[in-house]
């Protein structure tokens, strides 16, 4: 079975709910129902339910930038995936660079994201990726394939196969600089290796891996005629309806 395209919207801390229904609007107006490609656009908590209601019909995703791994109880500040759920979200952004980095999400926590998004019907986009220190110090694929192993540990083929995976390298996140596309699938082929070896070829084979860094409409399509590039996650250029849509819609 051929890998959908998929192409996802990171809008991080940017729009208010107003703001927020009209990107989503503009993008449901432009875009159409999508053909071919999947769509996925992830506001911020206070932003889902409008947009939820924005995007009914249209055949556009909703997702979250984050959850926390349990039901309900004294967690302040977090937010379950029944919240999630209820705000009509589909998708979760998982381990984001952001999250590990600067609030300090550690590798077992991600895992226990991961685990309860799946117990709950949210499908993660598990976010990896190397700094570039540790590229320059040639661990980008220990650093990469640790990730993946530790936010993968326990899970079933069948539960694994709901993950989309999206290869971040954070030095390419927001700051213009983005992989090449044979350095970017040298990674995703490296992960999709790692998911053989971890399951079966035939799973390997249907998981989307994302790429991450600083896309653009520009070097969409250069990236997208790489073997095992399926979509991108998209951060800087998912707030302009027209720059998304071109990346959407590349050739
Ligand atoms: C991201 O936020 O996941 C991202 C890739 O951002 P940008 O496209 O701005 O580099």
């Amino acid at each position: 079975m051929p890998r959908i395209p998929m192409m996802a919207g990171n809008w991080k801390m940017h729009k208010t709910a107003d703001e927020a229904v009209d990107l989503a609007a503009a993008l449901r107006e432009n875009l159409g129902p999508p053909a071919g490609r999947e769509v996925m656009i992830a506001p911020p908590f206070t932003a889902l339910a409008a947009v939820a209601r924005a995007l009914t019909g249209s055949g556009i995703h909703l997702g979250a930038q984050n959850m926390y791994p349990e039901d309900s109880g004294a967690f302040t500040g977090e937010i379950s995936p029944a919240m999630l759920r209820d705000a009509r979200c589909s998708h979760v952004i998982l381990g984001h660079s952001e999250r590990r980095h600067i609030f300090g999400e550690t590798d077992d926590l991600v895992a226990r994201k991961v685990a309860k998004a799946l117990a709950s019907e949210l499908t993660p986009v598990l976010c990896v990726g190397e700094t570039l220190p540790e590229r320059e110090d040639d661990r980008a694929t220990e650093v990469v394939s640790h990730q993946l192993r530790a936010a993968l540990k326990g899970l079933t083929k069948s539960e694994a196969l709901r993950i989309i995976v999206a290869y971040e390298p954070v030095w390419a996140i927001g700051t213009g600089r983005t992989a090449t596309p044979a350095t970017a699938q040298e990674m995703h082929a490296t992960i999709r290796r790692l998911l053989r070896d971890l399951f079966t070829d035939a799973m390997a084979a249907q998981v989307r891996i994302l790429y991450g860094g600083s896309v653009k409409p520009d070097n969409i399509s250069a990236l997208m005629a790489e073997a095992d590039i399926d979509g991108a996650l998209v951060g800087g250029a998912s707030l302009k309806a027209e720059d998304f849509i071109q990346i959407v819609q590349y050739k």
